[in-house]
């Protein structure tokens, strides 16, 4: 492959990489992938949700065509964790078992090749274990590669797809390293429990299946919160929590898992299973006017790489799938017209701007500063609600109107009124 030139290289075989080749290779351009992991998404964590809209729209009809996916997601939970109590929220709905379904819960680990292989049947090449190290330029143009293994590769337009780190786009000046204040740290368990265990716990069928937001007094204080999604025959449950914060509460990931998984609403769900495998990784949490800008000439940035992550809502596949496809989709109006310049992949920025993924990242523009400097949202105001509902709920002899009156007391005391009212203003306000 020395000096060999492609219309396209993808620097990363995740979901955003897997939708930009295959997009690219669908149109006829000769494409190849670089995976730095002995197979796609063998180095990828996720909790997680797989959102259908957004991955039918690179990838087509996959629930149909043989993607390996767990449960088809039908009962949402939100859960505010106090100290031995929990208030309880969600939605649940049939209609979300029937095509074309909502979500799905997925395991990377099978997920990720499958996503590979639909790009390496329409033609791209994926070369898995080897690492791009270096962007080659040409004055500033991107015009190819350097692997450890395969030595330099030339390409009309690189896209980079490697995941929040994104070593090789930050070297080359791409993009700047995130700080440790638009970056959270994850941590995910993965155990094993008989299906028909999982089914009753979660009061599911076998094919359908539940997630758990988790927020609440185990958060310590951090804008952070945790999950537990039901697989076929194991349970994902992971913490995650903005790194900054971890070291300001000296928070350590580990005991983290282990309170969550101790809580009394939890251990239940949990008990006897195996645990199967461990993992960490980073997302992203970026304040959007840090976003790098993601395109130049002769390459795009996409999925993690660029900080597409809509953190508040836990979606971030969709949004790497969505902007791998438009900028697969940017890559072949270029091809056509021969013209990889800046000036054409701003068609990128444009598609980009259009759809969803700038969208729901503009219109959430303050939400991360807000919850940031509002931790209360993570602790005091969910340990309110638990004590709020347990006197409310107790049946003794205080009357009703007492015992409104006593909760009315107890709030004020933990929080003046005004506070309250102040911060449900901004909560709303960085939601629009
Ligand atoms: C614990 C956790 C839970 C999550 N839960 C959800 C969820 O439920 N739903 C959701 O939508 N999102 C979730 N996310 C976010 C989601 O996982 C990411 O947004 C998504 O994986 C981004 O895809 P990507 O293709 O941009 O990057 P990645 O999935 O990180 O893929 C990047 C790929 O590039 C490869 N690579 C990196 N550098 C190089 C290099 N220099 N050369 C060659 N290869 C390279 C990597 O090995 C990797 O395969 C979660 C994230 C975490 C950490």
């Amino acid at each position: 492959m020395e000096d060999e030139k492609f219309d396209a290289i993808v620097v990363g075989a995740g979901p955003a990489g897997s939708a930009a080749a295959l997009t690219m290779a669908k149109a006829g351009m000769n494409v190849v992938v670089f995976e730095r992991g002995d197979q796609p998404g063998s180095k990828n964590v996720m909790g997680g949700v797989l959102f259908r809209e957004a991955t039918e729209s690179a990838f087509g009809q996959f629930w149909n065509n043989g993607a390996p996916l767990e449960r088809a997601v039908i009962d949402q939970r939100l859960w505010l964790l106090g100290k031995e109590s929990v208030v309880m929220g969600g939605f649940r709905t049939e209609e979300f078992a029937q095509p074309p379904y909502n979500a799905f819960t997925v395991l990377r680990a099978h997920l990720d090749p499958w996503f590979a292989k639909q790009a390496e049947e329409a033609g791209a090449y994926v070369i898995t274990e080897t690492q791009v190290t270096d962007l080659i330029f040409d004055n500033a143009k991107v015009v190819g590669v350097r692997t450890g293994r395969e030595g330099d590769l030339y390409a009309d337009v690189v896209i980079m797809a490697e995941g929040i780190n994104a070593f090789a786009a930050a070297k080359a000046g791409l993009r700047r390293d995130f700080t440790m204040e638009n970056a959270a740290l994850a941590v995910k368990e993965i155990h094993a429990l008989p299906e028909e265990v999982i089914n009753q716990r979660f009061n599911v069928p076998s094919g359908q299946g539940v997630t758990i937001l988790l927020t609440g007094e185990f958060a310590n204080n951090m804008m952070g919160s945790g999950f537990i999604y039901t697989n076929k025959d194991t349970l994902s449950v992971g913490f995650g929590a903005i790194v900054s914060h971890m070291v300001e509460t000296k928070s350590r990931p580990n005991d983290l898992i282990e309170e969550l998984k101790a809580h009394p609403a939890i251990k239940p769900l949990l008990e006897g299973s195996e645990i199967k495998e461990y993992s960490a990784h980073l997302i992203p949490e970026v304040k959007y006017e840090e976003l790098p800008r993601p395109y130049g000439d002769g390459y795009m940035l996409v999925g993690d790489t660029a900080g597409f992550v809509n953190f508040l809502f836990q979606e971030g596949c969709n949004l790497a799938i969505a902007s791998g496809r438009m900028a697969g989709e940017t890559a072949v109006e270029a091809w056509k017209k021969g013209d990889y310049s800046s000036a054409t992949l701003q068609a990128y920025g444009d598609k980009l701007k259009d759809s969803f993924v700038m969208k729901d990242l503009y219109s959430l523009r303050n939400a991360p500063a807000f919850f940031r400097d509002h931790r209360e949202f993570f602790g005091i105001y969910p340990r309110m609600l638990n004590a709020a509902m347990q006197e409310f709920l107790t049946v003794d002899a205080t009357p009703k109107r007492v015992k409104a009156f006593e909760i009315f007391h107890m709030v004020r005391r933990t929080r003046p009124l005004w506070r309250i009212g102040k911060d449900m203003v901004g909560a709303l306000r960085a939601f629009m």
